[in-house]
């Protein structure tokens, strides 16, 4: 038995579908066969170069936001990981990084901080079991990665997401919290942002306000609820989008910003957005190396929190699960992800994410 994975070397050699054996299935593993993958903004990043994921430039099979099914269930595999029996043909999700439950983070309960815990994504995929990636056929989940059966009523495109933008955002708005009525501010309304806008409305935000510039990223954020657009085409400069965003908050700023672009420069927007005594969450960006100028005063005398976010505690999984099967009829989830990709289209699929043409490319098995 084989089966086929997208290849990814280095910037600028396009991905090679080449075929790797399975190998078997070994005591606490599971072997999953792979339904979607989607491309999220961390994978553009580590196509051009930008970001390893921890790897060097080899062969391996990079992406990590996925849903698939039980193939084969290794010895002493009976639940997932909320204690859920768990049999061949169930559709799963998972943590697709890895806390190693014994460092000084780990120890004091902060998983999400564990500096292990990307150390296996970038590994080449060249030594069995090859599938570690999600763009493949094929997907090997190892022993103690968290596991969480998908409910029946949540189809595929929907459960995709939910490994990486929807636990995301939702572990980031746990961890600045949102008072019923508050004022939320979403910068950029590409996959984070949108699963964005829905999160904040359940968690209690009276009103939601998203900057963005791309017409169909504003049209998705209407259609999921947004109470106003500041659109940047119309407000070009930093200086009229604060103003435009104070203006709607009579004059105060938001509680909750949220900075889901990944561009460094709207740190500083992002500041002036921010109420006094308010929060600012910052999960776009993960490139390295980058500056940006900021006054340290408009934190200081502001009272103003910035919180910073990479991945999420295991449980908040299980909570986009709940959230997408309480949800799914509520928002139009199924308009995220942009028109199917074969496996074998997936340089084209990276190239039309790279030139911000779709909102989140997914390639479907
Ligand atoms: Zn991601
Ligand atoms: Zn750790």
């Amino acid at each position: 038995m084989k089966g086929k994975a997208a290849v990814f070397v280095k910037k600028g050699i396009p991905m090679e579908i080449v075929e790797y054996p399975l190998t078997p299935v070994g005591p606490g593993s599971i072997l999953v066969k792979v339904n979607r993958a989607n491309i999220c903004g961390s994978d553009v990043h580590v196509w051009k170069g930008e970001f390893p994921w921890g790897g060097a430039d080899q062969p391996r099979i990079i992406g990590h936001e996925m849903v698939g099914t039980v193939y084969e269930l290794g010895a002493g595999v009976t639940t997932d990981s909320a204690g859920e029996p768990l049999k061949v043909g169930d559709r799963v999700t998972y943590l697709y990084f890895f806390p190693c439950g014994r460092c000084y983070a780990c120890l004091h309960g902060q998983p999400q901080a564990c500096p292990n815990t990307m150390a296996r994504l970038g590994q080449t995929s060249t030594p069995p079991p090859h599938f570690i990636g999600a763009f493949a056929e094929y997907y090997y989940v190892q022993p103690g990665q968290y596991v969480y059966k998908v409910p029946d009523e949540i189809p595929d495109d929907m459960a995709a997401p939910a490994n990486c933008a929807l636990s995301q955002v939702l572990y980031g708005f746990h961890k600045t919290g949102i008072n019923v009525g508050d004022t939320v501010v979403i910068q950029g309304a590409g996959g984070l942002g949108i699963n964005a806008i829905a999160v904040a409305r359940e968690m209690g935000a009276g009103n939601i306000i998203v900057i963005e510039q791309h017409p169909d990223r504003i049209k998705l954020a209407k259609a999921f609820g947004a109470d106003h657009i500041i659109d940047i085409n119309q407000n070009p400069t930093p200086r009229e989008r604060i103003s435009a965003l104070r203006k709607l908050t009579k004059g105060r700023g938001a509680d909750v910003v949220a900075e889901l672009t990944g561009i460094p420069a709207v740190s500083r927007e992002g500041i002036g957005m921010t109420r006094m005594g308010g929060k600012y969450l910052w999960i776009g960006n993960i490139r390295g190396g980058q500056n940006v100028e900021i006054d340290p005063s408009a934190v200081v005398l502001g009272n103003r929190t910035i919180v910073g976010v990479c991945t999420y505690e295991p449980w908040a999984l299980s909570s986009a699960l709940g959230f997408l099967r309480r949800n799914k009829d509520k928002y139009p989830f199924g308009n995220i992800l942009s028109q199917p990709f074969k496996l074998e289209e997936i340089n084209t699929a990276f190239e039309l994410s790279a030139q911000g043409k779709v909102t989140r490319a997914t390639i479907v098995m």
